[in-house]
């Protein structure tokens, strides 16, 4: 694809370990799951794939650990078509893993070793400015250290390029992080944590979006679940609904719509447009299982 947009997304790879359950155990309590699945996974790696098979040109900046796992994130990077050639393997760290469950709602439960993730460093970024110099944006979540994100968004604003950050794990974030960032894009529980305001409707998605914006973010996205997602920016304030399906796996549902997002905004296409085409992809990764195995294709959105 010559024309395709250059998407560079900095963040977390994971092996994901599935185990379908009927319910969550309680503590002290051993159930008998379902089916175990082994499927890469990490949003930093998902947002990447997702971008990659949703027409754009990635380049991911990512650690792994020199193992079994980093190995086979490598070679499913190669194979999704992805720059790899700033992805560290790491001789001392093993590679992050993630242990989820899913229950019979398609709701789960995930904790995540981070390993290698958590080594991800500045100096990494600064081997890689020619790939910010490529790229048209970047897009980056919370996988990854602290301090990491912010010398990205500093990079990125050295290039004169817009970023995205996926606020995701939710993590408190200080003035420095919202400061000249083109777009920021929480679901309901990382805004109630950000803004301080509950998300429940659309009035109050507006008011936690409003203080986002006041911290100095120049777009805000709530991303509302089976609702759709909330809409703030200088053209469009509101909620934009997607599609009623039946939810099997909402794994990575936020990692699809962040990485569909970014190919649209590179593509050029205005903040609306781009979460209509984002919300379509997100809510078809909603009816299949797993993180990666569930993100669409951009033929399949056709
Ligand atoms: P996260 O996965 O980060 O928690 P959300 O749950 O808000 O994020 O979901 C992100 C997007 O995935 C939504 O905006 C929507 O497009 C889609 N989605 C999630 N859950 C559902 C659902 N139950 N039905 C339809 N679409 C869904």
């Amino acid at each position: 694809m010559e024309n395709s947009p250059h998407i560079l997304v900095i963040g977390s790879a994971n092996m994901d370990m599935v185990i379908q359950t009927s319910h969550f155990p309680s503590p002290g309590e051993t159930i008998i799951g379902g089916d175990f699945s082994l499927i890469p996974g990490g949003k930093g790696a998902n947002q990447a794939v997702a971008a990659s098979r949703l027409g754009g040109k990635v380049c991911f900046i990512s650690q792994l650990g020199k193992d079994l796992f980093g190995n086979n994130n490598l070679d499913n990077f190669k194979k999704e078509g992805i720059d790899t050639s700033q992805i560290k393997q790491n001789d001392e760290q093993p590679s992050g893993v993630a242990l989820i469950t899913v229950n019979q709602e398609g709701e789960n439960t995930i904790i995540v070793a981070p390993g290698a993730n958590h080594f991800l460093s500045k100096e990494d970024l600064l081997k890689a400015e020619s790939k910010f110099a490529e790229a048209e944006i970047l897009l980056m979540q919370l996988e990854i250290p602290l301090e990491t994100v912010l010398a990205g968004k500093k990079l990125a604003k050295k290039f004169d390029k817009k970023v995205i950050l996926n606020p995701a794990p939710a993590s408190d974030l200080g003035e420095e992080f919202y400061k000249g960032l083109y777009l920021i894009t929480p679901n309901e529980t990382e805004a109630e944590l950000l803004s301080g305001i509950k998300v429940i409707d659309e009035k109050s998605a507006h008011a936690a979006a409003s203080e986002l914006a006041s911290k100095g973010v120049e777009n805000v996205i709530i991303t509302l679940g089976a609702s759709g997602a909330y809409v703030f920016s200088e053209g469009f304030k509101g909620i934009i609904p997607t599609e009623k399906v039946k939810a099997i796996d909402t794994t990575a549902a936020g990692d699809t719509f962040n990485g569909a997002l970014a190919v649209s905004l590179a593509k050029g296409k205005n903040l609306k447009s781009a979460v209509v085409f984002a919300l379509r992809a997100a809510t078809l990764s909603v009816q299949k299982l797993g993180a990666q195995s569930s993100i669409p294709t951009l033929e399949e959105l056709s």
